[in-house]
């Protein structure tokens, strides 16, 4: 017996979403089954509609950034109840047995994650579909805990773009005065500058729009840059421990490796592909530096990510939607118009 499930879902790479009833598998006794009440809206859910990566698998229900409450929960599972607050973020599942994830990198996993959509269950082989729906069937494993008392709304874009933005600030030790920079000021843009001020890092924003220096000092920036002004990025030459890029398409690294520091790393997080225009091996060579790329976080750390904002009392800053608007919202995630993250409040299924 499957349970029949209401979602939005993209048949094909020109599509609009549309509503769209599909079967969730039946639950498992490690399983627990999740009413979802908001889910984030990630670029990667436009890209992977867009079939910007290759591969989509169609239809397509996007949503990895998901907020709900307990519903049931299956005879193996000790650590959730009904009525708890839970989160699920871009992975459902993974081997569990290799290197990378005995060391809680899940996400690194040998054999591939299961992701949360857009990919295949381990187990019975079933299509996965994400948090754009009424309800998700995930194993204990991969289920988060949200801390007491947090926004529900604001907590879901730190399934993705929070655990994306901690991760490699955890990875390089980034801490009291430590100089970080993010470049782009979206969704993990954001979290990023939120996350980096809480750990006390000394914190630039490289953007590209004038308009948005007010909200970047506000999110935690000390310092703003704009991209696109020569002296502005002579001014910040040689100061940063780490970049973190979040840029979501093909753009030039080059101007960025002179602002890194003696051993300075710029971690890619946003555009997946080849870089153009050919990046100089110079200042690498010159000053020991790195480019790199980091991808979500394991469950573990994305744990620790939510205990963290707990304390500290950080959520996203957030756009409610609801999900008839879902087309509209990715035609202005493509504009870089948001303010920060939208999340869908998924009560409007039932409209
Ligand atoms: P977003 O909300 O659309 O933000 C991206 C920001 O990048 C924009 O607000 C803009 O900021 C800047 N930008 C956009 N186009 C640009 C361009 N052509 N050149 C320079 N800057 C540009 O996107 P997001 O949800 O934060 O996601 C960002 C990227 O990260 C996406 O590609 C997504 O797929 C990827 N992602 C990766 C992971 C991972 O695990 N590695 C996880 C989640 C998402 P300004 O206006 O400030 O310039
Ligand atoms: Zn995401």
């Amino acid at each position: 017996m499957t349970m029949n499930t209401l979602g939005f879902a993209a048949h094909s790479s020109s599509d609009a979403l549309t509503p769209y009833r599909f079967e969730r598998r039946d639950p498992r006794p490690d399983d627990v089954v999740i009413e979802i009440l908001y889910c984030g809206v990630c670029h990667s859910d436009l890209h992977q509609v867009r079939n910007d990566w290759g591969g989509s698998i169609y239809p397509i229900v996007p949503g990895h950034e998901i907020i709900g409450r307990v519903v049931s929960v299956g005879p193996d599972v000790t650590r959730f109840k009904q009525g708890d607050h839970v989160g699920v973020g871009c992975m459902v599942d993974s081997c569990q047995h290799c290197t990378a994830c005995e060391s809680g990198l899940e996400q690194y996993c040998e054999e591939t994650p299961t992701y949360t959509y857009n990919s295949i269950d381990r187990h019975d082989g079933m299509h996965t579909f994400g948090g754009y729906s009424e309800k998700i069937i995930v194993s204990d494993k991969f289920v988060l805990k949200i801390p007491d008392g947090m926004d529900l709304k604001g907590a879901a874009p730190l399934l993705c773009a929070g655990i994306t933005t901690w991760s490699p600030l955890r990875h390089w030790n980034i801490g009291k005065g430590s100089k970080v920079a993010v470049i782009g000021l979206g969704g993990l843009g954001h979290m990023a500058l939120k996350l980096a001020k809480a750990l006390g890092a000394d914190v630039t924003l490289f953007t590209r729009s004038p308009g948005k220096g007010q909200d970047a000092h506000r999110l935690g920036a000390d310092t703003v840059v704009l991209s696109t002004e020569k002296a502005q990025m002579e001014a910040v030459k040689g100061q940063f421990k780490l970049i973190i890029d979040t840029v979501p398409s093909v753009h030039d690294l080059n101007p960025y490796m002179p602002t890194l520091a003696l051993d300075g790393t710029l971690v890619l997080v946003g555009f997946l592909g080849g870089i153009e225009p050919l990046l100089s091996t110079v200042p690498l060579i010159m000053a020991r530096k790195s480019v790199a790329g980091s991808v979500i976080g394991g469950i573990a750390e994305t744990q620790e990510m939510l205990d963290f904002c707990g304390k500290y009392e950080i959520t996203s800053d957030i756009e409610i939607i609801r999900i008839q608007d879902i087309n509209a919202a990715y035609e202005r995630l493509l504009k870089s118009d948001v303010k920060y993250r939208f999340v869908i409040d998924m009560t409007s299924l039932k409209e």
